[in-house]
């Protein structure tokens, strides 16, 4: 079982894809990506919410 996001699936024209074992991981892994490379979306305070929302398991 593991967790992942696709950065695209937000709208963003970013090729990201992150998969980990643990969701608080994947989230982890996510924020620090935005941070770097959507500096917009971090600031959104819909970013987690959105985050969650986006998060499958595999
Ligand atoms: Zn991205």
């Amino acid at each position: 079982m593991a967790y992942t996001l696709t950065c695209a699936d937000t709208g963003a024209a970013c090729p990201g894809s992150f998969t980990t074992d643990g969701r608080d991981e994947l989230v982890e892994h996510v924020m620090l990506h935005a941070k770097h490379a959507h500096p917009e979306l971090a600031g959104n305070p819909d970013m987690g919410a959105m985050v969650e929302s986006l998060i499958k398991q595999v």
